[in-house]
């Protein structure tokens, strides 16, 4: 009997993202080795995540990086870096910031479930810009007092264009001490955002490390430049301070550095071809029932470069509604979820999906759905 069974816990079967709710990713070739070899010695863990954090900088082209216990956990670290530096007695003091730099820099219309990451540092927020229309640097210096301390970007979705442009971001911010922050957890791929977000400018992108890295699921990135990631360092675990609570284990260290030698290593092309066949099977195989009609959208709802099935529901034709098939495929074993789109829509992801599932997938579907 496996784990889950013996503990009565269903199997899922991920058709919709990689959600942190739903176990994130799985982890790649060689990473659960990594864990197991990590977990069988002691170890020094400052020179440890050291060590870590200089490979994986070097592999991704940046001057720095320092392993987080997840891209929530980057945010707080992050936040803290902006506000204190590498002040000691700054440190200590959080999360009380009078007299601090204790403002962060947010669009109106990008932010994210994750504000509280960056609040609980003791940080206000403070909004700029609108949906439909691009932000402008004015409204950027407007929003800037003596007591900025970051501006933190989450591009998502395509539609909500108009954020400002990293590079004018940091052109604004750098002289003034500002720190520019893009939280792109689940911005991968295209791999190549490991480096274009710091490339162009920010002083660090921060990615989960349990999403599409497929690394441990506790894990996250902070990648950018040297002094900034050393300020995040000074307040993460091991040390006894804000971030204390955040532990990142030997285990968790060395995983994430497999998955991401895995990560870089893997063809972006191929994985987009599987991912495209999946898209082809479930809008033919699915999409030609009675009542359901399907075509490929793109990009994804974190505005990744993945193609995805977008079913729309007849629901008089059905005789039930969305909610219901959703709530129906959720009811068997193992679960099979699916997002939930607009209006009467289920949309299958297959970024999340493993050739071995195809199969009960489909079968499941055309079961609901008929
Ligand atoms: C998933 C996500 C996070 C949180 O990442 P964890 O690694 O689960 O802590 C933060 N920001 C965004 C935009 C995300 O999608």
């Amino acid at each position: 009997m496996g784990i889950y069974e013996e503990l009565g816990v269903r199997r899922l079967i991920n058709a919709n993202a990689t959600l942190t709710r739903l176990g994130g990713s799985l982890l790649a070739p060689g990473v659960a080795a990594a864990m197991e070899e990590a977990g069988a010695s002691f170890v020094e863990l400052e020179s440890l995540q050291r060590a870590v954090g200089a490979e994986i900088a070097r592999l991704t082209h940046n001057e720095a990086c320092y392993v987080s216990s997840g891209a929530a956990a980057a945010l707080t670290l992050a936040t803290a870096a902006a506000l204190t530096g590498t002040d000691p007695a700054l440190r200590a003091r959080l999360p009380f910031t009078d007299g601090m730099r204790n403002e962060v820099i947010v669009h109106r219309h990008t932010r994210v479930g994750y504000d509280f990451a960056v609040r609980m540092v003791g940080v206000r927020l403070v909004e700029i810009g609108e949906p439909g229309r691009e932000t402008t640097a004015a409204e950027l210096e407007a929003a800037i007092t003596p007591r900025t301390a970051g501006f933190f970007l989450f591009p998502r979705c395509l539609e909500e264009r108009g954020e400002l442009s990293i590079e004018t971001a940091a052109e604004i911010c750098r002289p003034r001490g500002i720190r520019v922050v893009v939280d792109a957890a689940a911005q991968l791929p295209p791999r190549s955002n490991l480096w274009d977000f710091t490339r162009r400018g920010a002083d660090a992108a921060l990615f989960s490390g349990g999403k599409g890295l497929r690394g441990p699921q506790s894990s996250g990135l902070i990648l950018g430049r040297r002094d900034f990631v050393e300020a995040c360092a000074f307040h993460g675990p091991p040390s006894a301070y804000i971030g204390r609570g955040m532990k990142v284990g030997k285990e968790e260290l060395c995983g994430i550095l497999a998955a991401l030698r895995w990560y870089l290593n893997h063809d972006e092309e191929t994985e987009l071809a599987f991912w495209e066949t999946i898209v082809e099977r479930v809008i033919a195989e699915v999409g030609s029932l009675p009542g359901v009609t399907a075509r490929r959208i793109w990009p994804s709802e974190a505005g990744q470069p993945v193609p995805r099935a977008e079913l729309t529901l007849d629901e008089a034709a059905l005789g039930r509604t969305r909610d219901a098939v959703h709530a129906a495929l959720l009811q068997g074993d193992p679960m099979v979820d699916l997002a939930a789109g607009p209006g009467t829509t289920l949309i299958v992801n297959p970024q999340t999906l493993y050739p071995e599932e195809i199969d009960p997938l489909i079968t499941r579907l055309r079961a609901v759905l008929t």
